[in-house]
């Protein structure tokens, strides 16, 4: 891959940087952004104004067909489009699945009809979306899922539970996997739905996680009817386009996980607290080890971009993108465990509690750390996806 960008990409970078130069308050600056973040009904207004201001500039969905609403610049343009926005720290955008996942699903699995009608909405937040896989027994083996959907007239009439479901208590829309023929082998008889969540008979219960976050949810379905012209791709054909969301997912959680930004707060850290009397930077092993995290960092970025030739290449993600996923989910881990190491018994002090060292933010995200190693299929499936699909070894 040739790394350097074109003169007319490097004017799309002076662009979107002058726009958030003029856009982005200065106390919205370098705010500390994490995927899972807790956040309070006033937070999350405020990242829907952003999202909104965004929009209506043309700065959401930008890689995405202009005419389901997105700008249609180049995946090059896009990365520089990340690069820019990780640099200044905005507010993370709302409706992440719904853009990560559900957008590009839809515009490749969905009829031109569902695109006009759900695709433009996802990226103006009008309609929040959730993810509906995981039941209390099938999270790494998804296939083997309960929940049921039986087609009667024009309608899927659907029973059953999900869990871990993120977002849901803001969600508008879901993508459902569900089971219309449980007399096949288990991934034959699946299909994919989109369900309104404000139907009747659909109840959302919270959950709270070790973070003290409540960001996702159990999730009961009883009789609820969904139009038959919800499904995507065909009846009983819903693992295709099940493993092709999954595909979206691994890669958008890699490929927004900005690694050199927090190992550059890692190395602020280090230089503000003391280790011996001194500060913890003096300490050789210190930076050596955030040198490592530094290399890891760097190479995870290299990463991104092999993902992001492929999709250059025309090619959908693969299973490549699962060390994408693997590798920006443990480094996330052990950077934010590291820097509970360097805070000692500070450590301990909650997210937002007073004395907290950063405001408590690196022992909320050693907590929350741990969950991106599990959502998006957990870091022991991704090795196995390695190993088997990429490395081509016999199955475990
Ligand atoms: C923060 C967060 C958000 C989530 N959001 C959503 C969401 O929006 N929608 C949704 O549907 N789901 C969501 N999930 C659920 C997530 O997809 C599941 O938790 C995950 O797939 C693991 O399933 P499980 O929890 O049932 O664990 P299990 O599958 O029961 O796994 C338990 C342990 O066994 C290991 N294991 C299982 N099978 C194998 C194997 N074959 N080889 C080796 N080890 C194995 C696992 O790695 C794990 O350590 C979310 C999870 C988290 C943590």
């Amino acid at each position: 891959m040739d790394f350097t960008y074109s003169a007319q990409d490097e004017e799309f970078r002076r662009e979107f940087r002058s726009w958030l130069e003029a856009n982005l308050p200065a106390h919205e600056r370098k705010s500390r952004i994490d995927l899972m973040q807790d956040e309070t009904e006033e937070g999350y207004g405020r990242r829907l104004d952003w999202h909104r201001k965004m929009h209506a500039a043309g700065w959401v969905g930008i890689s995405w067909p202009k005419q389901y609403g997105g700008r249609g610049v180049s995946l090059t343009q896009a990365l520089i489009y990340y690069e820019e926005l990780a640099a200044t720290r905005a507010p993370r955008l709302v409706n992440t699945l719904g853009i990560m996942m559900v957008g590009p699903t839809l515009m490749q699995f969905g009829t031109e009809e569902q695109k006009k009608r759900y695709v433009p909405k996802i990226l103006s937040a009008e309609e929040i979306w959730c993810q509906g896989y995981s039941e209390p027994n099938a999270g790494s083996d998804v296939a083997s899922l309960q929940t049921r959907a039986v087609e009667e007239g024009d309608y899927f009439v659907v029973n059953g539970q999900k869990v871990w479901t993120s977002d849901a208590h803001r969600a508008d829309l879901c993508i459902l996997l569900v089971r219309t023929d449980p007399h096949v082998p288990k991934h034959q008889g699946l299909s994919y739905l989109v369900v309104d969540m404000h139907s009747p008979g659909v109840t959302v219960r919270p959950l709270v996680q070790i973070s003290g976050a409540k960001g996702f949810n159990e999730v009961f379905f009883q009789d609820v009817k969904v139009p038959r012209q919800n499904l995507v791709g065909e009846k009983n054909q819903g693992w295709k386009v099940a493993v092709g969301t999954l595909m979206f997912e691994r890669v958008g959680i890699g490929e927004r996980a900005n690694m050199t930004g927090l190992v550059e707060e890692l190395i602020a850290l280090a230089q503000a607290v003391e280790r011996n009397g001194a500060s913890a930077w003096e300490d050789s092993s210190v930076r050596q080890t955030i040198a490592r995290f530094a290399c890891e960092a760097e190479a995870l970025k290299y990463t991104v971009y092999r993902q992001i030739t492929r999709q250059i290449k025309g090619l959908p993600p693969g299973p490549e993108g699962s060390v994408l996923k693997l590798t920006a989910s443990e480094l996330n881990l052990r950077i934010s465990q590291f820097a509970l190491e360097l805070l000692g018994p500070l450590g301990q002090l909650d997210y937002r509690a007073p004395y907290a060292i950063d405001g408590g933010i690196w022992s909320y995200r050693a907590m929350a750390a741990r969950a991106l190693t599990i959502a998006g299929g957990t870091s022991e499936i991704q090795r196995n996806i390695i190993g088997e699909r990429v490395l081509g070894l016999p199955k475990g």
